[in-house]
């Protein structure tokens, strides 16, 4: 089989075309010898753990490249690993691309549904010698494996069984005749040309000797079958990308077009895990981050669009270039992460962002019904939490009273001087009617005070927030109140003068 080189753009290979005809509408696009094809991309999680952040950005990846040429999304589970598939990952899988929003058009197709093709397929590469059963007992392969090491080869399978005639019903394994001679491409639409010499590839087991096929051979039958048009997968793929491309063409397929990314790193240059803080997708949503915080996040890590930070989804889908991914490794950073999570927690509709809310208040033990409108409160905080748990947490004075006075704020503004001005404040907001009890006339009765007793607005303002929120910080003074509400405001300010009063008896 002799190189595969294709065009280096982006465009569409032709599925089951007639060679010549192909080349023809290659070289010149206006051509109609060739319907265009729709694009078909790919997402292939095995399950034998979550979707974290490095396959998040794979099928994010695949799915925006997907939706920016009008194309389709299969999602495909690789569960050929019965020990270490699970039905948990699987799930774990789907519910992170859901909450993501990562809609496919097809799937999820299961590779354990399909080892009978897998194994005919197999059986006519077997047929037309294009693979090779092999007996070769472990200890052969480990004495020529050693012998390699010793010579400082690489380790690979001599090609011994290549010209027996193993019998098909004594114990043996099934190798794909790799060609000898001459290179295979792997013309990568990030990564450009990548030649592979023939005679560094080995002969790799297609099925194993207890009958189940290998990755190699069950993705590329998948990727034919499916009609994949255009892999995208990490780059820890590439080095089976010329076996796969070699096996294609041995069953007569036109390969797809590939992207490997490059993979993704945690602050200390090493491969991103669980010990630098990147959780599965559906952590993030439990520790408050936005789904469209964590894409927009995750399409950073290696594509950018000049010095633009902020995408929406639908940018993403009209901008997104897969040939502008870069070649090099990019960095996990969760302070980044956490500014567009703010960002997004700020500047999106906050009735969205209170429905996000209310599970994380519940969460803390509080039920919405009991206060403010969320919306209200999301509209008043919102500036100030980086994750919506953040958001709740802050957000508890507006529905039940705190625990403990934050005791900085207490020792600092709780203290003799206050009781006044709280005692005034109290009585003038015990007068307002619950129809007053909004921002302007809140204002008018603390600026009273404030005026009346001689004193700058924060000498008043900062006792009556710490009386009502437990700490030195809060949204306006007005709006503060407002939330807590006036029956809890009284109750507050009550259990203030008591703690300056005991702060005093006990000095
Ligand atoms: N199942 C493989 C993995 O999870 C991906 C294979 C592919 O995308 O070709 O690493
Ligand atoms: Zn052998």
């Amino acid at each position: 089989m002799l190189a595969r080189v294709l065009a280096l753009d982006v465009s569409l290979p032709a599925r089951q075309a007639d060679p010549a005809a192909l080349l023809e509408c290659r070289r010149n696009r206006l051509s109609s010898l060739v319907p265009p094809m729709t694009v078909r991309t790919r997402f292939a999680p095995s399950p034998t753990g979550f979707l974290h952040v490095g396959g998040a950005r794979t099928a994010l990846f695949s799915y925006l490249f997907a939706r920016r040429h009008g194309g389709e999304l299969i999602l495909r589970i690789e569960d050929t690993d019965l020990e270490r598939s699970t039905a948990e990952s699987v799930n774990a899988i789907l519910e992170g691309m859901s909450w993501l929003g990562l809609d496919y058009d097809e799937g999820p197709f299961y590779q354990t549904d399909r080892f009978e093709r897998y194994n005919a397929v197999i059986d006519q590469l077997l047929e037309k010698q294009l693979a090779y059963r092999c007996d070769c007992p472990k200890e052969r392969l480990e004495r020529i494996r050693d012998m390699q090491m010793a010579a400082k080869l690489k380790p690979r399978y001599d090609g011994h069984c290549r010209a027996r005639h193993v019998k098909p019903d004594q114990p043996h394994v099934v190798r794909f005749r790799n060609p000898v001679e001459g290179a295979v491409v792997v013309d990568d639409m990030i990564r450009g040309r990548i030649p592979f010499a023939n005679d560094e590839l080995d002969d790799l087991i297609l099925r194993r000797s207890d009958g189940s096929p290998t990755y190699n051979l069950t993705v590329v039958v998948d990727d034919a079958d499916m009609d994949i048009t255009h892999v995208i997968r990490g780059d820890d793929h590439v080095n089976n990308t010329p076996r796969q491309l070699n096996i294609l063409a041995a069953m007569g397929k036109e390969p797809p077009r590939y992207a490997h990314v490059p993979m993704i790193l945690g602050a200390d240059g090493a491969r991103l895990s669980k010990r630098h803080g990147a959780l599965s997708v559906v952590a993030y949503r439990d520790q408050g981050y936005l789904p469209e915080a964590l894409i927009n996040y995750l399409v950073r890590l290696g594509w950018s669009h000049g010095d633009q930070e902020v995408f929406s989804l639908d940018e993403l889908i009209e901008l997104f270039d897969i040939t502008a991914v870069n070649r090099a490794a990019s960095t996990f950073n969760t302070t980044k992460l956490d500014w567009l999570n703010q960002h997004y927690i700020q500047h999106g509709d906050p009735k969205r962002i209170a429905r996000l809310l209310s599970p994380h208040l519940g969460h803390i033990g509080i039920d919405p019904a009991t206060g403010p409108d969320p919306v209200t409160v999301v509209e008043a905080q919102a500036a100030r939490a980086k994750t919506l748990v953040e958001l709740a947490a802050t957000s508890a004075f507006c529905y039940v009273d705190f625990d403990d006075y934050d005791p900085v704020a207490a020792k600092k503004h709780l203290r003799s001087v206050a009781r006044e001005p709280l005692e005034r404040l109290r009585a003038e907001l015990d007068m307002l009617a619950l129809d007053d009890w909004h921002d302007e006339e809140l204002h008018r009765v603390v600026e009273r005070v404030a005026e009346e007793l001689a004193l700058t607005m924060g000498k008043v303002a900062q006792p009556l927030r710490v009386a009502v929120v437990g700490r030195a910080a809060s949204p306006g003074i007005d709006v503060t109140l407002r939330l807590v509400g006036k029956e809890a405001t009284l109750r507050r300010i009550d259990r203030a003068l008591a703690y300056i009063a005991e702060r005093e008896a006990a000095a």
